[in-house]
This record gives C-alpha cells, sequence and structure tokens, in this order.
C-alpha cells in the first residue's frame, strides 16, 4: 500500500474521518537509524498522527508533534505540512520492550508520564502550542484527550503498527474521527458502537483493508473528500545549520576556528551531513562579531 492519507465526511457532514498509512515512510527512517521493534511501533504511531494533523492544515502552515515521557526512547518529533510531508526524529531508537505474549510495549517504550505537545506555524505572529500531558502512554489515547483538552474537539483515535522479525514494519497506519459541534447525539451513540467492535488498526491494515475500507468500517455513508500522498522530506540545509552555529555565539565559533579542522555537522531526521571548512567557521565567526557590535549599537 502506498502512504497516503484520506480524508472524509460522514453523517451530514457532522463527522470528519481522516485515514493514514506512513509504512513505507516509517521503515525509510527505521532503516537509517536501525530502529528496534518497540521503537519502531511507537514512531509509526507518531508519524501516522503527525501525517493525519497535518493533514488539518491549510496551504503553508506547520505542524510539530512533540512527545516527551519518561520511557527510554526519550523525545519524539514528528514535522508535518498540509501536503503530506513528514519526517521524525526521537532521542534513542535502539530501546526494544514486548508483553508477555510477545505484542510490543509502546507504553513502557514511551513512558506513562510526561507531555504531548502540539506547535502549529498558523503562518502568524506567534505559533499555536497545546499541550496535555501523557496519559496511556500508548498515544492513540494521550492524542484523543489532547484533541478534547486543548482543542475542545472530541474525537477517537486509532493508531497501529506491525513489525516483523526483521525489525521492518509491515504496517503503520491509524485513523481519526472528529465530531463536529452539531453531530446528534444518535449519531454519536452509533459512533460509539462501531468503534467498540471496530478491529485494531494493525488488525485491519494487516488483513488488507485499504484506507476506504477502513473508513466504510467506521461509517458505511462516508464521502471520500481528498488524498494526499505522505512522503518523506526535511528541511535541512547547510544554511540552517550555520544559523545553528552563529546562534552559539562568538566565543565558542572561535573555539572550532582555533581547532583548525573541517566540522561534521549531521542532521538528526535524515541522517544529511554537512561539513564547515575553517574558512566557513572564519566567515561564521567575522558574522557573529558583526551581529554583536549590531546589537551593542541599539
Ligand atoms: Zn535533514
Amino acid at each position: 500500500m502506498k502512504d497516503e492519507i484520506v480524508k472524509a465526511l460522514a453523517f451530514n457532514q457532522s463527522v470528519r474521518i481522516y485515514a493514514t498509512s506512513t509504512t513505507n515512510t516509517l521503515n525509510q527512517i527505521g532503516q537509517k537509524f536501525s530502529y528496534y521493534p518497540s521503537a519502531l511501533d511507537a514512531m509509526g504511531r507518531a508519524l501516522s498522527m503527525g501525517a493525519m494533523m497535518g493533514a488539518m492544515l491549510k496551504l503553508e502552515e506547520t505542524l510539530t508533534l512533540k512527545i516527551e515521557g519518561d520511557g527510554p526512547i526519550g523525545k519524539i518529533l514528528v514535522d508535518s505540512d498540509a501536503h503530506g510531508h513528514i519526517r521524525g526524529y526521537c532521542d534513542n531508537p535502539h530501546c526494544h520492550f514486548e508483553y508477555n505474549d510477545y505484542r510490543l510495549n509502546v507504553k513502557q517504550t514511551i513512558g506513562n508520564t510526561g507531555f504531548i505537545s502540539v506547535i502549529k506555524d498558523l503562518k502568524l505572529k506567534e505559533p499555536f502550542i497545546g499541550s496535555t500531558p501523557i496519559i496511556s502512554g500508548e498515544i492513540a489515547e494521550d492524542f484523543a484527550y489532547y484533541f478534547q483538552v486543548s482543542e475542545q474537539v472530541n474525537s477517537a483515535v486509532g493508531l497501529g503498527v506491525l513489525v516483523n522479525p526483521e525489525n521492518q514494519a509491515i504496517a503503520s497506519g491509524g485513523f481519526i474521527v472528529q465530531l463536529m459541534p452539531n453531530t446528534e447525539e444518535e449519531v454519536i451513540v452509533a459512533l460509539e458502537e462501531k468503534l467498540k467492535i471496530l478491529p485494531t488498526v494493525s488488525q485491519m491494515l494487516s488483513s488488507g483493508y485499504t484506507l476506504e475500507d477502513i473508513i466504510y468500517n467506521i461509517a458505511s455513508d462516508a464521502q471520500i473528500i481528498e488524498h494526499i500522498p505522505v512522503s518523506f522530506r526535511c528541511s535541512c540545509s547547510k544554511e540552517r545549520f550555520a544559523r545553528g552555529i552563529l546562534s552559539l555565539g562568538k566565543d565558542e565559533i572561535k573555539q572550532m576556528v582555533d581547532e583548525n579542522k573541517t566540522q561534521e555537522t549531521i542532521c538528526h531526521f535524515c541522517g544529511e551531513k554537512y561539513y564547515f571548512t575553517p574558512d566557513d567557521l572564519q566567515a561564521l565567526y567575522d558574522a557573529s562579531i558583526r551581529k554583536e557590535e549590531k546589537n551593542a549599537k541599539y
């Protein structure tokens, strides 16, 4: 199945449904950084969440999800936009936990205390930042809680990842069902009944359900309104890293200049390496002095 997001409306347009598959993008990240299975599961869920929330944005808006639990995976970051571009990072991909029945233990990987945050760049003066405590550690429930508390939107979220013995994802995806304020009570009751008997996302994806099948399983009258392809995209560049070095301040840059050797920087999202030669560093040092003089003037 190709990676994509499918958007739909149901019950007289009073319910919005998003479904996504992120298997290929997850494997791209997993292979590059040698993710262990339960870390891969956690990252897949976060990517699916990021992809679907990106699809709620408009044109040039962007989104960052941050999951900061007290588990060994550390911080998880996912960036996305309205066009299906996603990238993901975690502090420690080399952690792994299973339950007694060999199911991957995401809760223990992420931890059950901490916060999830959503930072939306809506191209206004200030970004929108919403944050709620981790209540489950399995991500889906945590985001349903986030939607309810931080955005006042009642939502049901399902996420799942299946990993084979070679540490590759066979399936990674999810869905979000959101109620608009005008949703009638009987629709809510019908949906709740539907969701109670719905197979898990992993079960559905592994038994060959398409994203449309998942949506029709939730609401048989759903109208599909959009398909958005999902792909990995990293926004890093040498210029961005140069700005990062500049922000260290002139004293630290001077130390690098004095070392008189090429410095290597690595993007934690895509693994791309950027090199700064002694000449590059000297130029950054000069720029840092100019910046300081300029600041001193005001
Ligand atoms: Zn990058």
